[in-house]
């Protein structure tokens, strides 16, 4: 029997949040005071007070700290207690839910997840379809406007734009007929199939008794509604939240859900944490200072537990090589203090700032992760792989098998793929069952035929191998040897920069499905944890380093020196924020920024940052006068750089002379 959680770590309020297992709770306070951590022991305590483990779930932001969260509570209960938890995202949980209840909505059972490249693709296709190839026309544009209309519960048909209405009728139907759903239906079908079909609902409220959410003030009206079907009377449902770190606004977030969380849920006991235990006074009274400014927010007690600390620097700096060179030059010397490169995170408001940065790293030789950027698993060769392992796992997906039909081409071209699509819809069956029907088959030429039944019998070969029980990496890896795979995706790269990045990629996938194997998990399993992923996360996030990540990814996380790069007008505030009205957005991002760092906070600025290849000038942010400035100390570069370069001259002067005199 393990310890169980240690209540002398948590303080009053935090005790009585855990103490408090039944009915509605709402814990609202602000940044690192212990929501977290209070939740992750409230968890244990259910389960000491014997709630089982099947009926707790838990729902976090990302898969990263669904992790982390999960992990906790196994420490604290033990594994045989702690594995049968449910710790996830919401997009995670609906599939659950739809995995076992799709076809109530007259969805075939095994349906597939259509999400980046892919979708982005098939938008592309549809706007020169509907609109000419002349049409100017954005896909995620289209895209947003389409994920827009549907989150909020409107016909596609309401889309203002004609054309735009019609290519979004045309995308959702292309979906339903290839039997796939989008990240949007996954919520929306997943509340749907809850709240028509009794038996559903009644079979998910018993299974999760005992529901838990973290960073709460993300959620958006559809999750609020999942939420009101999930969780019945008497409502054992534990929230956590700060309305000053809703991040999320764009993506239709509201934080009208934690306002008026007792709406939805009767009576709830309400918890406020007032004792900041991740941030030196310094840091704090620099974000408190900030966020301040918003007009609307609910006034809180924010109090620092530690006294004093290192002022915040605010260095100003010519450009954005200059930056990421001085970083990394302090990560380098400031190591020599014992601390560990895991210690360093690097913030970023856009993922164009983090290529520059990435470099002087590289050429530091400095390992880092990069976390919240372009998702790995959408990379191109990424997908490929992936979609391989698919078609290995379960070849009733339409969506990854046309992909990699003809990747790397083998004979069996567009027209082919055509004609079986058409007549997988006229026999209304999935495309597989077609590549196999002898009459489907008769009317190709026997060149074709060859090609595809070759692929097919290497396909049920590896689907062989894996059900005798090799490590399906193992295997996916050896059917990639064979169709020559690595060496048609040199043949596609232009530098040799671009050889190395896609080669690694390319091992690095199929390292981790092997190693997702080797863990015990199934290909399936993998996979899926692969479609959600946004914030690149399981083995591949396990890497040590440098952290770089954008602001909303590091949204309940922590690291003991931060690093805040590029804080001028048009990036933090964004510029888009000026033409949207979400200037107070972009100051809760910049306090979510500065609240993550425990020991020490640095803000960087340039005069001038390259812009698409172009060299451009750039305005400090007009955030910067709200820094309280009794706690901020600022340096200039050419300053710093001066004194260290005279500090040499005259070293070398002394040297010199000492040379002389010892002639
Ligand atoms: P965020 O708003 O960023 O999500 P949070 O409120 O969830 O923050 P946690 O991440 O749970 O805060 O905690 C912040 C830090 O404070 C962690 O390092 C945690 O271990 C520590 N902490 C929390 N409660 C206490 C306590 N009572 N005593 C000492 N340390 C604590
Ligand atoms: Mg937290």
């Amino acid at each position: 029997m393990s310890a169980g959680f240690d209540i002398t770590s948590l303080n009053k309020a935090q005790r009585e949040a855990v103490m408090c297992l039944n009915g509605p709770v709402l814990i609202l306070a602000g940044a690192g005071t212990g929501k977290t951590r209070t939740v992750t022991c409230r968890m244990s305590a259910l389960l000491e007070n014997g709630v089982a483990a099947e009926n707790v779930l838990a729902v976090t932001f990302t898969n990263k700290s669904a992790n982390e969260m999960a992990e906790r509570v196994i420490d604290m209960v033990g594994k045989k207690r702690g594995k049968a938890l449910t710790v996830c995202t919401f997009h995670s949980l609906c599939l659950r839910i739809l995995k076992r209840d799709i076809t109530a909505l007259g969805y075939r059972k095994k349906f597939a997840i259509m999400a980046g490249g892919d979708q982005t693709g098939m938008i592309r296709q549809l706007i020169v379809r509907k609109g000419g190839a002349k049409i100017n026309l954005k896909p995620g544009e289209v895209m947003s406007e389409i994920s827009k209309c549907k989150s909020a519960g409107k016909p596609l048909t309401s889309i203002q734009d004609d054309l735009v209405a019609e290519i979004a009728v045309a995308y959702q139907n292309e979906l339903r007929a290839q039997n796939a759903i989008d990240f949007d239906d996954l919520l929306i079908l997943g509340e749907r199939v809850l709240r028509e079909h009794a038996d559903v609902r009644a079979y998910w409220q018993d299974r999760f008794r005992f529901v838990t959410v973290d960073e709460f003030q993300d959620t958006n009206g559809l999750q609020m509604q999942l939420l009101q079907q999930l969780v019945a009377a008497p409502y054992n449902i534990c929230v956590v939240g700060d309305d000053d770190q809703s991040i999320y606004g764009w993506r239709g977030a509201e934080v009208a859900n934690i306002l008026q969380f007792e709406k939805f849920f009767p009576d709830p006991k309400i918890i406020r944490l007032e004792e900041n235990y991740r941030s030196s006074q310094a840091i704090l009274e620099v974000a408190n200072g900030v966020i301040k400014n918003n007009t609307g927010r609910r006034e809180k007690e924010l109090r620092y537990t530690i006294p004093g600390g290192d002022l915040v620097r605010l260095v100003s700096m010519p450009g954005d090589k200059e930056e990421a060179d001085w970083i990394v030059t302090e990560i380098n010397s400031t190591r020599e203090d014992g601390r560990v490169l895991e210690d360093f995170a690097i913030l970023f408001r856009t993922n164009g700032q983090i290529r520059v940065v990435e470099e002087s790293l590289r050429e530091a030789k400095i390992p880092y992760r990069m976390v919240g950027a372009q998702s790995f698993y959408d990379r191109k060769e990424v997908k490929d792989i992936l979609s391989y392992a698919q078609v290995i796992d379960n070849p009733d997906l339409d969506l990854p098998l046309l992909r990699v039909l003809n990747t790397p081409p083998r004979g069996i071209g567009n027209t082919t793929s055509m004609a079986a699509v058409e007549w997988s819809r006229e026999k209304d069956q999935g495309i597989w069952k077609t590549l196999t029907d002898e009459d489907f088959l008769a009317q190709l030429s026997t060149k074709v035929v060859t090609a595809i039944r070759s692929f097919i019998e290497q396909a049920e070969k590896a689907r062989r191998r894996i059900v005798d029980g090799e490590n399906a990496g193992v295997v996916v890896n050896e059917w990639l040897i064979e169709m020559d795979f690595i060496e048609w995706l040199m043949r596609q790269c232009k530098t040799d920069k671009e050889k190395d990045t896609r080669r690694e990629a390319v091992s690095e996938t199929v390292a981790s499905i092997t190693n997702a194997i080797k863990k015990g998990k199934s290909l399936g399993d993998f996979l899926d944890r692969a479609a959600l992923d946004t914030d690149r996360d399981d083995d591949l996030d396990k890497k040590s380093g440098v952290t770089l990540i954008t602001l909303h990814a590091a949204k309940g996380l922590e690291y003991p020196v931060v690093y805040l790069v590029g804080l001028e007008e048009g990036i933090l505030p964004h510029k888009r924020s000026v033409e949207e009205g979400t200037r107070d957005e972009e100051r809760r991002l910049l306090y979510v920024g500065i609240t993550r760092a425990k020991e020490r906070m640095t803000m960087t600025y340039c005069s001038t940052r390259v812009k698409w290849g172009k060299e451009e000038a750039c305005e400090p942010s007009s955030f910067i006068p709200e820094l309280k400035e009794d706690w901020i100390q600022e340096e200039d570069y050419d300053d710093i750089m001066g004194a260290e370069a005279s500090d040499d001259e005259l070293r070398g002067f002394f040297s010199g002379m000492a040379a002389m005199l010892e002639e």
